[in-house]
């Protein structure tokens, strides 16, 4: 029952962060006023914007002037409710039983957040080629919070362990500000050295190896097997954020069988 309530969460959270992508794209305030058609600026009202379900009921088109909708926006919904859906499962989250004041839920509120954030910078990095300051910044903040007063108030970290955490951060960030200089930003944008704070915050040494091995040699692969469908005049850019996120994401929870996995070898 939690596991389809945090699907169901990550649906409109998902949906939240389609309006989001676009509003801060299109810089306008994205707390004021209504979501609008961005065809035909029609108000769209609460039928329009129940997750996935808007979508399909209206065959995929603006019920107003029946321009297409992309399919970019039910696939963030479903995507977001199915990473919600994993975290609650992978937490073993159980709030129904145990209720919502204990450490547990705050955890897993937490991984919901940076979900989310990983669901943003994913799309935006991936749609524009650019990760907004004020995600990277606040997702850092956020992270700081949860990590100062997990280890000062709620007993969740040790000192040693917060201390590993913002050092391996650093040390990221200088490693990626090294290969972004030397570079010339040809190897990754500056977009990518700010994320690495926030991503080494998250995991620590020594799971940002199994991330950053990941997000390499994934973005080789797809790079790889881009450069050999590419045709004339198609962008030969690939933003390398979507693949940061997508290893930190599967180190966050599988980095320990990684590591294990490679020490059995050594
Ligand atoms: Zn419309």
């Amino acid at each position: 029952m939690e596991y389809i309530l945090s699907l169901i969460l990550g649906l409109f959270i998902g949906s939240f962060i389609n309006c989001i992508v676009y509003r801060v794209y299109n810089k306008k305030s994205f707390l004021k006023g209504h979501s609008i058609c961005p065809n035909c600026n029609h108000e769209l009202g609460v039928l329009d914007l129940i997750p996935l379900f808007s979508f399909f009921s209206l065959k995929g088109k603006c019920r107003y002037c029946k321009k297409k909708i992309s399919k970019e926006y039910p696939i963030v919904e479903l995507f977001t409710g199915l990473l919600f859906f994993g975290v609650a499962y992978l937490l073993n989250a159980n709030f129904l039983t145990q209720g919502i004041f204990n450490l547990e839920f705050l955890n897993l509120l937490f991984y919901f957040f940076i979900t989310a954030y990983f669901v943003m910078i994913f799309v935006f990095d991936l749609k524009w080629f650019i990760i907004p300051d004020g995600l990277t910044f606040s997702a850092i903040v956020i992270t700081l919070i949860y990590l100062f007063s997990g280890t000062f108030i709620l007993n969740m970290f040790t000192l040693d362990e917060l201390f590993i955490r913002v050092v391996t951060a650093f040390v990221v960030f200088l490693f990626f500000f090294a290969l972004y200089f030397f570079s010339e930003g040809k190897a990754m944008g500056f977009g990518d050295v700010k994320l690495v704070i926030f991503l080494g915050l998250l995991l620590g040494f020594p799971n940002i190896l199994p991330a950053l091995f990941i997000a390499f040699a994934s973005g080789a692969i797809i790079g790889l097997s881009m450069m050999g469908l590419k045709k004339r005049g198609m962008k030969s850019e690939i933003p390398f954020g979507p693949f940061l996120v997508f290893g930190t994401f599967v180190a966050l929870f599988f980095g320990n069988y990684f590591i294990q996995w490679y020490l059995s070898l050594m």
